[in-house]
């Protein structure tokens, strides 16, 4: 599972105690397991073993190049979604023939810089996208390869804010238009039409809408076959595994396997998967100091030192995250909400959370942060971004450095017309 464990009543990651990091780096920070990335990551290979499909990490939901090299390492490929998430890959030598780019807004830097980097595909998701893909390969003389990404609409249960499979989303072509696009093949002279991409939103716990989006898929390649004679490539089935916050049951890894692999079999391509939060998710925790305790008489506050600015799943998505005391304590409990010193109602990690008796200074571990956590970091009220730490076994080093105000103000002054 993860490898964020109580011994004597401290909290660890792996071999390390949490309380040591901190002593060295200071609050708030992120902190990532390195064999729970590589755990979760083999949980996936193993589970596909039989069609080895090509496992490219969305690295949109953790950057850290400490992470992305752990990843690539073990063999993964990286779905990104901008030239800068390009160049990172680049900085850390990850294999750029095993990226595929997917967004809905490529501009024209991040189209040419990815097919010099000789990307596995572009995912593509609208005509004009296309047009442009093909003009701006044709400059280059070259053949970009593309995966149309096709809105299968099916409603996926999740949070509004991150599903994606229906027509009511921007993602996506709908399938009467990839097969218009499709049939025009030859219209697109710059363009290899290697496969199709699919992917139905975030953090679904079920098999049931990967695979009805998988019925849509394959319906929609047996059209192509017997009424246009088109045979293409790849499928990439996108991300979207759910994880454990709190008490949902997700799919394992393998559940999710047994049900989707008949299907995945049947279409006879190549396979690529994009998982994000289901690696990255519970190998990092978010570690955060109390500040103070504030108890108007109708609710008690525990105030910590970080914020939304932090960590902006509770405030952006209603995410429910566990908040663990990094000492265990036993005893007396009490509800409160746990806030963060940011000007806003909505800066807070729980609300009505049954915690031990806390008091200043004392440490909670933010479970489940290693997606969409630091990524979405901003510099909201002047904060410095906290560091990542990453352990493993029982060594660990700073991924990236606490920003300092230098940093903050960086290409910041006051143009001479105000001086
Ligand atoms: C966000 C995203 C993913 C990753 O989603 P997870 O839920 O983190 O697995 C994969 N593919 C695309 C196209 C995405 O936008």
């Amino acid at each position: 599972m993860h490898d964020f464990k109580f011994k004597n009543n401290e909290l660890y990651c792996e071999a390390v105690k949490v309380s040591d990091v901190v002593e060295k780096v200071g609050t708030p920070l992120y902190l990532y397991s390195h064999n729970t990335l590589v755990d979760h990551f083999t949980k996936i290979q193993k589970a596909f073993a039989s069609i080895n499909p090509l496992i490219c990490f969305a690295m949109k939901s953790n950057d850290n190049m400490a992470v992305l090299k752990t990843l690539a390492d073990q063999g993964a490929g990286f779905d990104i979604v901008s030239v800068g998430e390009l160049k990172k890959l680049k900085k850390i030598k990850a294999d750029t023939k095993k990226v595929v780019f997917a967004s809905v807004g490529k501009t024209e830097e991040e189209i040419v810089e990815a097919i010099k980097a000789q990307i596995l595909f572009f995912n593509v998701e609208s005509l004009p996208e296309l047009d442009e893909i093909d003009r701006i390969a044709g400059q280059m003389n070259k053949t970009a390869r593309v995966a149309l990404r096709i809105n299968p609409d099916v409603e996926a249960p999740t949070h509004a804010k991150i599903t994606t499979g229906t027509l009511k989303n921007k993602f996506g072509i709908d399938l009467t238009t990839a097969r218009k696009i499709i049939k025009s093949k030859t219209k697109y002279k710059n363009i290899d039409f290697s496969g199709l991409h699919v992917h139905i939103g975030s953090q679904i716990t079920k098999s049931e809408p990967f695979v009805n989006a998988l019925k849509r898929v394959i319906e929609f390649l047996n059209v192509l076959r017997a009424e246009d004679g088109i045979e293409l490539e790849y499928l990439d089935i996108g991300g979207g595994l759910g994880i454990i916050y709190k008490d949902e049951k997700p799919q394992t890894a393998q559940d999710f396997a047994d049900a989707v692999l008949p299907y995945l079999k049947e279409t006879g391509l190549k396979i690529v998967m994009e998982p994000g939060r289901f690696i990255a998710g519970n190998a990092g925790i978010f570690v955060t100091r109390v500040l103070y305790l504030k108890d108007n008489g109708v609710k008690k506050f525990l105030i910590v030192d970080g914020g939304m600015n932090d960590l902006i799943r509770p405030s952006l998505y209603d995410a429910y995250h566990e908040i663990v005391p990094v000492k265990k304590k036993t005893g007396k409990k009490e509800v409160m909400d746990v806030v963060g010193p940011i000007c806003e109602s909505g800066d807070y990690f729980a609300k009505d959370r049954e915690l031990p008796v806390l008091k200043k200074g004392d440490l909670l571990a933010v479970m489940s942060a290693g997606a969409y956590g630091y990524v979405m970091a901003s510099n909201y009220n002047v904060r410095g971004r906290a560091p990542e730490v990453i352990v493993k076994g029982s060594q660990f080093g700073v991924a990236k450095k606490r920003e300092t105000f230098e940093d903050l103000i960086k290409g910041e002054s006051v143009p001479a017309f105000l001086k």
